[in-house]
């Protein structure tokens, strides 16, 4: 089946190659040696790579990709650049204070290096640090960010203020009636960011194939990585291959479900959003457990993307996602619930992504069971264009053998849970998504949620972009 390629992904290789027919892609076609494989070609994988090769100029390493580079997850998200400060309770209980109170601040520094590195390397994503809003749009929503504000205050390390009474305006809609504002966020066109980042990779001189899937790894020293056409021997192997870790390893099958994200975007409507849309390059997020997101471009849309919809059965990835969205009729109404005053009745394009949502909704990173020379991370759970940046540099460290805080940090520990095996995984998931649901259409409708709905969609975790099921 052809891959129903992202809003974003079209764009990107129009720009990079004139047209989709005229995209050149270079094949693993004879067996190669290297120090490090990297598989998987999106942002883990690639900042993996670019870090390493900054450290250690010196390796010779390889990116294999199974499509183009970004076609993933990573050339298909909404492009909210967004921190693990809501996060914090949660990194809290597993980490303990000292610990989450660093990975608020690394993932608050990862937004302002990207953008650093964009300038640097000349990379041109649409980045803009405009910040992000995380508002409430009922009555039920408000005074959830408050606990979490009052901890990062104490902590020194709060980004966040309240808004006040232009928040409609500056969130672009009436619906919102709460809302925080950070500067430490903004928007990107995802796919041109990673891109742009294989074209850096190219230049520090790391080998990336594309169309050049991984068949089979085989353990040992050096490891194998088998792709259809050659093979890839190398000393150390990193797996940055997000939901489709589950295509090959099966340790995983219970640390993490795949969810879908599902998107619109709207024709260039630049002087109606410039007089009723979100500020510019800024992120919107709202409080539901199945978050709406919304966000700008650079040509004057709007997207507007919306998580939890599907939860796949088994973990398929490509038959499931990566497609156009078969919920456009529900993102039509939550798009005309947000903005009745644009008055569009029609969207320029869709598509819908599956997201690898772990269950304490943070990625985990480690060796293979019994494999020391062998790496993985995925679990970002909707939260990676800025965290894979962070997640780049616990896998460098950890190839490079480093001992820092990055191999130390405890994400390093493996998946710390694990979910029902099927079938009851995908009907639980489904029991709590239909909670969600109808708990938050009552919330909308200032009415009482049933007890138990509320009760299964506690199953979901608690409400916040950061902390939920979303893209
Ligand atoms: C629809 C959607 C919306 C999202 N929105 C946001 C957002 O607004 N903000 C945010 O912070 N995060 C968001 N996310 C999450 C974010 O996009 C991801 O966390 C991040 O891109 C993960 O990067 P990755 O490199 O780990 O995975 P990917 O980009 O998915 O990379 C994995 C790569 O592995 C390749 N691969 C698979 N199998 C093989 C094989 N056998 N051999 C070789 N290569 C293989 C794939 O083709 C793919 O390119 C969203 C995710 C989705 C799906």
């Amino acid at each position: 089946m052809k891959q129903h390629y992202s809003y974003w992904f079209k764009q990107a290789l129009e720009q990079e190659f004139g047209s989709e027919e005229a995209v050149i892609r270079t094949r693993l076609t004879k067996d190669e040696e290297f120090d490090i494989a990297i598989v998987g070609g999106g942002y883990t994988g690639l900042w993996t790579a670019i870090l390493i090769k900054q450290q250690q100029p010196g390796k010779h390493v390889v990116v294999l990709e199974k499509g183009l580079c970004g076609i993933g997850a990573s050339g298909s998200n909404g492009g909210c650049m967004l921190t693990w400060s809501t996060k914090y309770p949660t990194l809290k209980k597993l980490y303990g204070e000292e610990q989450a109170k660093w990975l608020v601040q690394e993932s608050e520094n990862a937004i302002y290096e990207i953008e650093d590195f964009c300038k640097t390397h000349g990379i041109d994503a649409h980045l803009y640090r405009r910040g992000t809003y995380y508002t409430s749009t009922n009555e039920a929503q408000k005074g959830g960010m408050e606990s979490v504000v009052n901890e990062l205050s104490r902590l020194g390390i709060n980004s966040w203020r309240k808004c006040d009474k232009d928040l409609k305006q500056k969130a672009g809609s009436e619906r919102h009636i709460e809302g925080y504002y950070s500067e430490a966020a903004g928007s990107v066109q995802p796919a041109l960011l990673v891109r742009g980042l294989r074209r850096v990779a190219l230049e520090l001189g790391i080998k990336i194939y594309e169309d050049s899937p991984m068949q089979k790894l085989e353990y040992g020293q050096p490891a194998k990585v088998v792709t259809d056409k050659a093979t890839v021997s190398a000393k150390q192997v990193v797996l940055a291959l997000n939901a489709w870790m589950l295509d090959h390893f099966k340790e995983f099958k219970r640390s993490i479900v795949v969810v879908s994200s599902d998107m619109v975007v709207t024709d260039p409507i630049p002087e109606t959003l410039n007089q009723h849309g979100p500020e510019k390059g800024a992120t919107v997020v709202d409080s539901r457990i199945f978050v709406h997101y919304y966000r700008d471009t650079r040509d004057g849309r709007l997207m507007l993307g919306k998580g939890g919809n599907k939860f796949s059965f088994a973990n398929q990835v490509d038959t499931m996602f990566n497609q156009p969205t078969s919920y456009l009729p529900l993102l039509n109404r939550s798009f005309q619930k947000l903005f009745p005053q644009l008055e569009q009745n029609s969207f320029a394009y869709n598509w819908s992504g599956g997201s690898d949502r772990s269950v304490t909704g943070l990625p985990f990173f480690g060796n293979l069971k019994g494999q020391s020379n062998i790496f993985y991370g995925l679990g970002y759970s909707g939260n990676g264009v800025a965290q894979t940046r962070m997640g780049g540099k616990i896998l460098s460290s950890m190839v490079l053998g480093l001992d820092n805080q990055w191999t130390r940090c405890g994400m390093t520990k493996g998946s710390l849970g694990h979910f029902p095996p099927e079938p009851f995984r995908w009907l639980g998931a489904m029991m709590m998504r239909d909670a969600v649901r109808r708990k938050e259409n009552a919330e909308d409708e200032n009415l009482k949620p049933f007890w138990l709905d509320k009760q299964l969609a506690k199953l979901a975790g608690p409400a916040g972009k950061a902390d939920k099921v979303n893209g």
